[in-house]
């Protein structure tokens, strides 16, 4: 069997007041024709990255619909998940191949996991390149397929997804964040473009009093009587930490007391992670003002919604990003966002709503200095920022969205 995560109770009707009224109406208008369906959500990690963060919302408000919804997580060994993490990386446009032992580790993998999924459902969501390939091996049974792609798979290495699109031609229905996603020659006759969302109440966005945000963050070390800026993400290279980690230094010039904070979550299926933060904290050596945190070491949840409130500006220096719901979390708290200017970042926040989009190590430096030196401008970026993402990016429009695909799918 394969595991089944834990997830709590919600109630759609808390989102009142919070997400447009209009959404929730008719959410539940939607929902009544999806009734008693049986609904699985599938992906390689229970927690680190925005699937996960996704998930642990999405199938709460589902059940609570009254859709019978599952999440579970397929189980792989460690060479399985270097295997996936390469298809990342050359999906996004990464110089990676696989060779011939490295697919046989996928497909072994991946029969393991499609013989392990007993139940029936009548939709599957399948996220992301790890899981894909169990539609073909264990036969779609009565359920509609959707393969759900959270990355930039715009210009992928060909050779690996020539390998990944060969699994891909029974799906029912494939969903990219964007249009310019969608990779050439995609097997699937439906397409549909979702951007994710974000959970306003969850613990990681809702509201936080300031004198508690403070306690947190000075629990952990944080000078707050300095400015500090911070970067929330994966430890990847296509988040590019070092850069961020230069980019500050080039501020710090200007700003002596300046902090930075890299936030970092180790996921079960990115065994990269590790590497990247060795390298980060050989760069953060001997720097007092540079702190390195992770999930490992207990920064979790609330210290995330500590440090998206608190800081003068949130950093997001991607170079490939899919969607970057860091993004949006950070708006929502009406904090400035420099970012790169990659994938779904531009969606999220334009330029004059939100905050800045940089394209180089200088640009962002030049970027944080602005906002700094310009706490009016920058509150005013952040409070657009808020207005967008509740408009377009907070959960019920997602759960719409995908009720929606799954009313048409029934069809
Ligand atoms: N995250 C976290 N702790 C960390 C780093 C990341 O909780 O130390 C969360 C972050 O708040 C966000 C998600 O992980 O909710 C990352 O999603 P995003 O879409 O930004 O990037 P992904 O990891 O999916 O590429």
């Amino acid at each position: 069997m394969l595991q089944t995560v834990d997830v709590g109770e919600r109630s759609l009707e808390t989102y009142r007041g919070v997400a447009p009224g209009e959404i929730l109406d008719e959410i539940l208008r939607h929902a009544e024709d999806l009734r008693g369906a049986r609904v699985l959500h599938l992906n390689a990690t229970p927690y680190g990255g925005g699937v996960s963060e996704l998930l642990r919302s999405l199938v709460p408000l589902l059940n609570d619909l009254g859709v019978a919804a599952d999440w579970k997580v397929i189980s792989g060994d460690d060479a399985f998940f270097h295997v996936t993490k390469t298809m990342h990386n050359a999906l996004q446009g990464a110089a990676r191949t696989l060779g011939e032992e490295e697919k046989h580790t996928y497909l072994k993998n991946s029969r393991q996991n499609a013989a392990n999924l007993e139940e029936e459902y009548d939709f599957v969501f399948v996220h992301d390149p790890q899981p894909a390939a169990i539609l073909p091996m264990r036969g779609r049974g009565e359920a509609r397929w959707i393969w759900r792609c959270h990355i930039d798979t715009s210009s992928p290495e060909r050779g690996v997804w020539e390998f990944l699109r060969g699994y891909l031609g029974d799906y029912d229905a494939a969903v990219f964040t964007m249009q310019e996603f969608v990779p050439p020659d995609l097997p699937v006759g439906r397409v549909e473009i979702i951007p994710p969302a974000i959970d306003p109440l969850s613990p990681k966005n809702l509201p936080l009093a300031e004198s508690i945000a403070r306690q947190v963050l000075d629990w952990i070390g944080v000078r707050l009587s300095q400015p500090f800026i911070t970067q929330v993400s994966r430890f990847d290279p296509w988040k590019d930490p070092l850069g961020v980690i230069e980019a500050y230094r080039l501020v710090r010039e200007e700003v002596p007391g300046l902090q930075l904070a890299l936030v970092g979550s180790m996921a079960l299926d990115d065994p990269e992670g590790w590497e990247i933060y060795r390298q980060i904290q050989e760069a953060a050596t001997n720097d007092p003002l540079v702190h390195v945190f992770t999930n490992l070491t207990g920064v979790g949840n609330i210290e995330v919604n500590a440090f998206q409130r608190l800081s003068e500006v949130m950093v997001q220096k991607s170079i490939r990003e899919g969607f970057g719901l860091v993004v949006s979390e950070a708006l929502w708290k009406g904090t400035p966002v420099v970012a790169g200017r990659a994938g779904g970042i531009p969606l999220q926040m334009a330029d004059g709503v939100g905050g800045i989009l940089i394209e180089s190590v200088e640009e962002c430096a030049e970027a944080i200095l602005q906002l700094l030196r310009d706490p009016r401008r920058a509150g005013e970026l952040g409070a657009r920022g808020r207005e967008r993402v509740r408009e377009h990016f907070l959960l019920p429009r997602l759960l719409l969205n995908e009720l929606s695909l799954m009313e048409e799918l029934a069809r």
